[in-house]
């Protein structure tokens, strides 16, 4: 089977290497998926510039569409417009929310960066205890209510 919706479907099984609960369709960086000529060709956004995930999502995408039966895909990067934090699809808040991981704010530009509500108790009394958490996508937050610590993807 060689139709575009099951290309479409493996490739939506690939996941973010830094938020392996968000698959790249979750995260909003896959922008299209065509077959050209036979080919298979996959246009993805990295969320940074310079995010040394990206090589790995396009391996993971080559892998996944080998098994498929398309072993000589083609992966494009498109950098404009930007990928924001804005993109993460509503199932992928709901899977980081499941995953105990605060999201970010759904729409641009944050009116309150510290509003951010703890996935536990959802209270918004919390507080950054580093910038910089598992990845540089990521900071440690921590609840005053619950006190428990969690990770929070930073919108940018
Ligand atoms: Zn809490």
């Amino acid at each position: 089977m060689s139709t575009l919706a099951s290309v479409r479907a493996a490739v939506g099984t690939v996941v973010d290497p830094e938020l392996p609960t968000l698959t790249i369709e979750d995260l909003g960086i896959l922008r299209d998926v065509a077959i050209v000529d036979g080919r298979v060709e996959v246009t993805i956004t990295p969320t940074y510039l310079a995010c040394p995930a990206l090589a790995t999502i396009a391996d993971d995408i080559r892998a996944a569409l080998a098994a498929s039966g398309h072993p000589d895909a083609l992966v494009r990067t498109r950098l404009s417009p930007p990928w924001t934090t804005g993109w993460i699809t509503s199932a992928g808040h709901a899977k980081l929310a499941a995953a105990g991981i605060a999201p970010p704010p759904r729409s641009l530009p944050i009116l309150n960066e510290d509003a951010v509500t703890c996935p536990q108790c959802g209270s918004t009394r919390t507080s950054e205890l580093s910038r910089f958490g598992a990845t540089a996508c990521q900071a440690l937050w921590r609840c005053d209510e619950c006190r428990e610590p969690f990770t929070h993807v930073k919108p940018h």
